[in-house]
């Protein structure tokens, strides 16, 4: 069986006494595993990014931005192999994991722009004689820890910019689907990046906390579940790092009475059911205003979901495919259950699904509930699994309250033909990413990605201007260049002004 070594230096790494399974989630068995790290794993990773930083931060932007632009051609020429290995480990469709790849692409594009985004301000005579000018340096090591859902484009979205601005990285992926982090690895080598710049290094809670615990570590990146994002958060900036740390997710799809009901389940399905709804960006919560407009639409609802194809994530017919392991499967049926015994109608029942051929295959059926109450904990907590809730309000200012009293708020939507309902609800929804007729609006490379209350955790948001802000440090410089006269020296006791 395939064994998933760690990256370090520029080369594969075999060590770990531990090693952890990766499935293949629709045929329901191990395809390989992958080595857990230790603190003396990391060490070497930390050796190597050590013996290579000074040399990168010192490589003019130009320069590094060209391994972007090379990096960038090679994903593409890649990009069916490293979506059959994504989907495969995954159990994303092959054009969802292309997806997945092409978003964090984006990114990298972005950051080939990397020498106009790392200008300075400068100012000219801000006192007599006198100009301020600041720069951005790169912060030395830093580290990305990624989630199972997104195995290219979160890494991408971290390491992308970080090494764009003159840092090594350190990248932690999910241990439930490693191998393609390795594979955008070995391609940054191959598009020129110096070996130690970029390592992966594989592991759990043990490999994480010697990370959070690391002097040498200056910045981390995190993206998973919600408690782990604020343990993150809390013994990383303990320890005197920069953190940004994002979580989980429930986000909601407002349907006022006026909206397009046919585009709106087209959307909606996509967005609740693709990638088997383990997306953060999902929309498994539906809230249509008045009875009218829940009852049209439940009434198309239904069909739609009724005629989704459930499928091996190879097949190019299905719309989505199994979700990640057993362990998940079997807590996504359980919130199933949960949400019906707490009196949600279960209108579409997704459970003991079971795919011909695939039969140990992870697979859950779309499931729909009406009647979801705001109290109950199967809608306050969030499911990550094919299950859509329609939660029913009466009126608009309900239908905004539900997200902005919700405990995580990534991301919502409203569905509407009404420009002041639609901007009325984006200036007050109390959330971090709004779509106004997009279902998920997740934000091109350019602008910047981050949810708020439980979402997640830091100052900063990932990728655009904020990430080269995360990544860097500024430093001012106030500089006079006398001319040996002696004048404006007078006040040399006196806190210096510019008056
Ligand atoms: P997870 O929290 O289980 O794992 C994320 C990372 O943390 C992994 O690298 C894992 O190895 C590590 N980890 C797990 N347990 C740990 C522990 N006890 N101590 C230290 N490290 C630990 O998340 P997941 O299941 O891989 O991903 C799904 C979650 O990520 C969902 O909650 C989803 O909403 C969230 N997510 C959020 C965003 C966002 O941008 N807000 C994006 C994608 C996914």
């Amino acid at each position: 069986m395939r064994t998933i070594d760690h990256f370090i230096g520029g080369g594969s790494f075999a060590s770990g006494e531990r090693q952890g399974d990766v499935f293949n989630p629709s045929q329901g068995d191990v395809q390989a595993t992958v080595r857990l790290g230790t603190p003396t794993d990391l060490q070497k990773a930390i050796d190597a990014a050590n013996q290579a930083l000074p040399g990168w931060a010192a490589t003019n932007p130009q320069r590094r931005a060209r391994v972007m632009f090379n990096f960038k051609a090679l994903v593409e020429k890649n990009m069916d192999e490293l979506a059959a290995i994504l989907s495969s480990e995954h159990g994303k469709v092959i054009a969802d994991a292309k997806g997945d790849i092409q978003r964090g692409l984006e990114v990298i594009e972005f950051a080939c722009g990397i020498p106009h985004a790392l200008k300075g301000e400068y100012t000219q005579g801000a006192g007599p004689g006198i100009d301020v000018y600041s720069m951005r340096q790169p912060l030395g090591i830093c580290v990305g820890i990624t989630p199972f859902n997104f195995p290219a484009m979160i890494p991408m979205w971290m390491f992308g910019v970080a090494i764009a601005c003159g840092n090594a990285f350190i990248l932690k992926p999910s241990e439930r689907d490693p191998t393609v982090p390795v594979r955008l690895a070995e391609l940054m080598k191959e598009a020129g990046l110096p070996d130690g710049i970029l390592n992966v290094v594989h592991g759990d809670k043990e490999m994480v906390d010697a990370i959070l615990d690391h002097p040498d570590v200056k910045a981390i990146s995190f993206v998973g579940s919600s408690d782990i994002a604020q343990y993150i958060y809390s013994r990383g900036t303990a320890n005197g790092k920069r953190v940004q740390a994002f979580g989980g997710a429930k986000n909601h799809g407002i349907v006022m009475p006026d909206a397009d009901l046919d585009q709106v389940v087209s959307d909606l399905t996509g967005a609740a059911f693709g990638s088997a709804g383990e997306r953060c960006m999902a929309l498994p919560v539906v809230v249509p205003v008045g009875e009218k407009t829940a009852n049209n639409l439940r009434e198309k609802l239904i069909p739609a979901i009724e005629g989704l194809k459930v499928g091996v994530s190879s097949d190019p017919e299905a719309h989505y495919g199994p979700v990640v392991n057993e362990a998940h499967k079997n807590r996504v049926e359980d919130w199933i259950q949960t949400c019906a015994d707490e009196g949600g109608e279960l209108v579409v029942d997704g459970r003991g699904f079971t795919l011909q051929g695939s039969e140990k295959g992870f697979f859950v059926g779309p499931t729909l509930f009406d009647h979801v109450q705001p109290h109950f904990r199967s809608y306050q907590e969030e499911i990550f699994g094919p299950v859509l809730q329609i939660v029913r309000a009466p009126d608009f200012e309900t239908a905004v309250r539900l997200p902005s009293e919700h405990q995580y708020g990534n991301g919502v939507a409203i569905f509407t033909r009404n420009g002041h309902a639609a901007r009325e609800f984006a200036a007050r929804v109390n959330v971090g990413m709004v779509g106004i007729n997009v279902p998920i609006p997740v934000p091109v490379a350019y602008h910047t990605f981050g949810g708020w209350k439980r979402s997640g955790f830091g100052d900063t948001n990932q990728h655009g201007m904020e990430g080269v802000k995360f990544w860097t440090k500024v430093k001012t410089i106030t500089q006079r260049w006398p001319d040996g006269s002696g004048l404006g020296d007078e006040n040399a006791f006196v806190i210096p002004t510019m008056g």
